[in-house]
């Protein structure tokens, strides 16, 4: 039984990186019938924040991806929340503490930069240099009496290997003399992340660890440590870093890199996630749009690549597009854009919304868009620019706008098919055609070069509006 987990430390909002990860431990567990546990990391008690861990709970569900045991949902191997749980950490650093495979550190931070430095300029690695690794117990004694309390080191080993497969970057062998022995509890009672990573996968039995690349570096001090308590390891499965376009590791400076940036500048949960799922894996063919079903149905964590995966947001924001032209229900794509109309200033009804939404959604990428897209629906009075100006201002453009205000200004109602006929009437009358006929009717109705099919327009904002609009250009141009 596959039981993987995503492990996010609510330090902040849901980064693309961490959703990618969340995303593949998601598939794999979906993929594999297996189970999907959130963990929440928030043994930094300075970084972590309560309304992170509820953000980036909202922001998963947002995406679409559902857990089996968390700490909103509960579970068999709770708490999931590490905060909950430093009982069972002293527990194990007891256990450590007396089998021998940790031990008091009492050296001073002074002490430690020190060497540290020392290291460094002549060139090796810093690493703790084991200097309370055999204390007397009078020596401790000492160190209690002036009051220095202690940290917790794990004793690494003399010159040994780790080695282990990794599912993505196959095999790794790490000689443990890279690093010294390391803190697994703080001064403060604390333990660290590669402590209580460990006791927490193998309690609650997690069978694969799929991670960022990032946490590679953490793997061989976890392995030790879960050989010290006698713990099965489980898998690894290490993903590539995501690059910006620039080739550099995915930042701030590349743009939104967060997922709530992507639901608040209007991208479609569905793309996200299927977009998500192809940075670092694809199916068998070259389909690129597939459905949250048939990602699930191909998906295998071996088949992620080795290689960094770009961050491509134009291809994103196409991706984006398609979903919101084929792929949402016009209902659903209405009610995720009401907050935009509304944002924008464009109040209607939902049915108003809607019609708009049917009208634009072609041509549109990102609910963002519908700022620009959507204007002719609300605005009635709009700016002239130069361009404008000057077209409006041929007597021939003047005469078409002219004629056709004529023609409607005693009609009670006007459809697209109507506004067609009447068109061609004009067309015939006045002997003008194509662009040089509807592009002045344009310019009067909207102010803009280019947009929606005018008798799309003219169907949905209603008569009233187009004679309102008309007979504003009929008098600034007249
Ligand atoms: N809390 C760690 C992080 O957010 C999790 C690392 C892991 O998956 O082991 O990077």
């Amino acid at each position: 039984m596959v039981r993987v987990r995503f492990a996010p430390s609510p330090t902040g909002y849901l980064h693309i990186g961490n959703a990618r990860t969340a995303l593949f431990n998601y598939l794999f567990a979906r993929h594999t019938g297996g189970k999907l546990i959130l963990r929440i990391e928030d043994t930094d008690r300075e970084r972590s924040k309560k309304e992170y861990e509820e953000m980036l709970i909202e922001d998963l569900r947002w995406l679409g991806i559902e857990w089996d045991e968390g700490p909103d949902v509960g579970g068999d191997y709770g708490p999931y929340r590490q905060s909950e749980r430093l009982d069972i950490y002293n527990q194990y650093a007891e256990r450590l503490l007396e089998s021998g495979h940790a031990y008091y550190c009492y050296c001073s931070p002074e002490e430690l930069e020190e060497e540290r430095k020392k290291a460094l300029s002549e060139g090796r690695p810093p690493r703790y240099s084991g200097k309370c690794r055999n204390l007397t117990p009078e020596e401790r004694e000492d160190y209690e009496k002036k009051g220095i309390k202690p940290v917790l080191r794990f004793k690494v080993p003399d010159g040994r290997f780790v080695i282990f497969d990794d599912l993505i970057r196959g095999h790794i062998e790490i000689n443990v003399d890279e690093f010294g022995d390391f803190v697994i509890v703080r001064q403060d009672g604390m333990p660290t992340y590669n402590f209580v990573v460990v006791v927490d996968d193998a309690l609650m039995k997690i069978t694969h660890v799929i991670r960022g690349e990032d946490h590679l570096s953490n793997t061989p001090k976890q392995i030790l440590i879960y050989e010290a308590l006698n713990f099965d390891i489980p898998q690894f499965a290490h993903l590539p870093i995501i690059l910006g376009e620039d080739r550099s590791k995915l930042s701030k400076r590349h743009g939104a890199v967060s997922v709530r940036a992507f639901k608040d500048e209007g991208y479609m949960p569905e793309a996200l996630f299927n977009y998500l799922s192809l940075l670092g894996w694809h199916p068998s063919d070259d389909r690129e749009i597939l459905s949250k079903e048939e990602i699930i149905e191909e998906f295998d964590i071996k088949d992620a690549h080795k290689s960094p995966a770009v961050f491509d947001r134009t291809k994103l924001r196409w991706m984006n597009g398609v979903y919101i032209r084929e792929k949402i229900d016009i209902n659903e794509l209405t009610r995720r854009a009401v907050p935009f109309f509304e944002g924008f200033g464009y109040k209607a009804d939902f049915e108003y919304y809607k019609r708009v939404m049917e009208a634009i959604r072609d041509s549109i990428e990102t609910l963002m868009d519908i700022k620009d897209r959507a204007r002719p629906f609300f605005i009635d009075e709009f700016e002239f620019d130069e361009r404008a100006k000057e077209e409006l201002s041929d007597e021939t453009a003047y005469t078409v706008v002219q004629r056709f205000y004529e023609k409607i200004k005693d009609r009670d109602s006007l459809t697209g098919q109507e506004f067609k006929s009447i068109m061609k009437e004009i067309q015939k009358e006045l002997k003008v055609r194509g662009r040089q006929l509807f592009h002045p009717v344009r310019i009067a109705l909207t102010g803009e070069h280019s947009g929606v099919g005018l008798d799309i327009l003219v169907d949905v904002i209603g008569i009233e509006r187009v004679k309102k609009r008309l007979q504003r250009a009929l008098e600034y141009f007249g």
